[in-house]
């Protein structure tokens, strides 16, 4: 799927590169002026990348970065680097011209560091966490570079006792945290607000889904979903489960690594908490594996205070048959993308975070504009000033 997107992402943004362009305005002054603006590439763009989604996040960034004229420096993860060097050789072999799109791999430090802080680097376009997003932007400060951040999130699914299929709201919430890429996904809705009064039926509906997830070759289409990238990872999600019980939220199912024939991997079984307190570490902080959070509510106000009462502000779903309801909560609920009775992300739509999720937008007219400077040329018509 997500090399069908990627595809989507390329096509679009190849339909922006006969459309750049400014505007031609009347002076303030009055007179006989030119005024106009010019969009003109930003320069030289650092992209760099995490490992959990390789083809979209090189699509989201160098479509653009392409299509507006701009040179690339790319840093894949270390994680995920063949796939991304794959990705370069198809499109150099589709005729991009040698030295438009270059790609260095390594680490972070010191490979990354050496792209963020480099005097002829532009803009550093970044998809990744927290912690480097504020690495790269303290890193900016230096040469005053332009800078997308697309970081982490804590997104909230809030389902209502007026939802149309309490059953599929929970299918849908704990599908993106378990299926494809185990909840190693910025925008899965890893914390989900529920109305007390269908709070039992959606953590039975949720229950029932996670104990379907299959695990194995990834190449067999009946497979559902995906190991943890790799140890470190696993540690990270099995700590947080093991703090989610010592903060007190009840257990429901999964909470371990797989066994039997996936032991020796990097598994851990989908896993739901029910009773979280929202303040708690397992409500707050980004786990990045198959965790779901669910927290009761009683009404629309504490609903919105909770999903709010995060740094982070990537997505949120709203599950509800009320449709002013659902596009109030939209409207207050502070994060980058709302979906509303569902959750889906479009190649056109702007795509980014409110608050720590990042800085900026990536997609569509949004990154057109990320990755040019606006030029504005004036000059007066009158014969004597030739
Ligand atoms: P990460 O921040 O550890 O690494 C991301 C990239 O930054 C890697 O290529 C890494 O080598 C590089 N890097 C690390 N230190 C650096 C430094 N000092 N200077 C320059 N580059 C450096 O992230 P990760 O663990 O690879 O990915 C998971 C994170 O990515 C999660 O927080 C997730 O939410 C986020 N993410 C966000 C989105 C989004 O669109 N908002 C999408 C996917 C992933």
């Amino acid at each position: 799927m997500s090399v069908e997107v990627a595809g989507d992402v390329f096509d679009h943004h190849a339909g922006w590169v006969d459309k750049l362009g400014g505007e031609t305005l009347t002076p303030y002054q009055g007179g006989d002026h030119l005024a106009m603006t010019f969009r003109e590439p930003v320069g030289v763009v650092a992209a760099i990348l995490p490992w959990n989604a390789p083809f979209l996040l090189f699509a989201q960034k160098i479509a653009p970065a392409l299509a507006t004229g701009c040179t690339v420096v790319l840093k894949p993860s270390e994680y995920c680097t063949f796939s991304v060097l794959r990705m370069v050789e198809l499109l150099v072999e589709a005729g991009v011209p040698a030295g438009v799109l270059n790609v260095v791999t390594g680490p972070g430090d010191p490979t990354g560091e050496r792209l963020i802080t480099h005097p002829d680097v532009d803009k550093v376009s970044f998809t990744g966490s927290r912690a480097v997003g504020g690495r790269i932007v303290e890193a900016s400060a230096s040469t005053m570079k332009r800078v997308s951040l697309e970081l982490g999130g804590k997104s909230p699914a809030v389902v209502f006792e007026d939802a149309a299929d309490v059953g599929l709201a929970a299918a849908t919430t704990i599908g993106a945290v378990t299926l494809g890429l185990s909840g190693q996904a910025c925008v899965a809705n890893t914390r989900a607000l529920v109305h007390r009064s269908v709070y039992d039926e959606f953590i039975a509906a949720a229950q029932g889904v996670a104990g379907m997830v299959s695990y194995g070759d990834p190449f067999d289409p009946a497979v559902m979903s995906a190991p943890l990238i790799n140890g470190k990872q696993l540690d990270r999600v099995l700590g947080y489960i093991e703090k989610g019980t010592a903060e007190g939220a009840r257990l429901v199912t999964g909470g371990e690594r797989l066994d039997g024939d996936y032991a020796n991997g990097n598994f851990v079984a989908p896993t739901i908490f029910a009773d979280v307190d929202n303040s708690s570490t397992l409500a707050q902080e980004e786990i990045f594996g198959p965790v779901l959070a669910v927290v009761p509510f009683d009404d629309e106000e504490e609903a919105v205070a909770m999903a709010n009462d995060t740094e982070y502000g990537l997505g949120a779903s709203v599950f509800s048959a009320n449709g002013a309801r659902s596009f109030r909560m939209a409207r207050r609920l502070r994060a980058g993308t709302v979906c509303i009775n569902g959750f889906q992300i479009e190649p056109h739509l702007p795509f980014g975070g409110f608050k720590q999720s990042g800085l900026g937008r990536e997609g569509g007219r949004s990154s057109i504009e990320a990755y040019t400077e606006l030029k504005t040329v004036l000059m007066p018509l009158g014969d004597e000033m030739m």
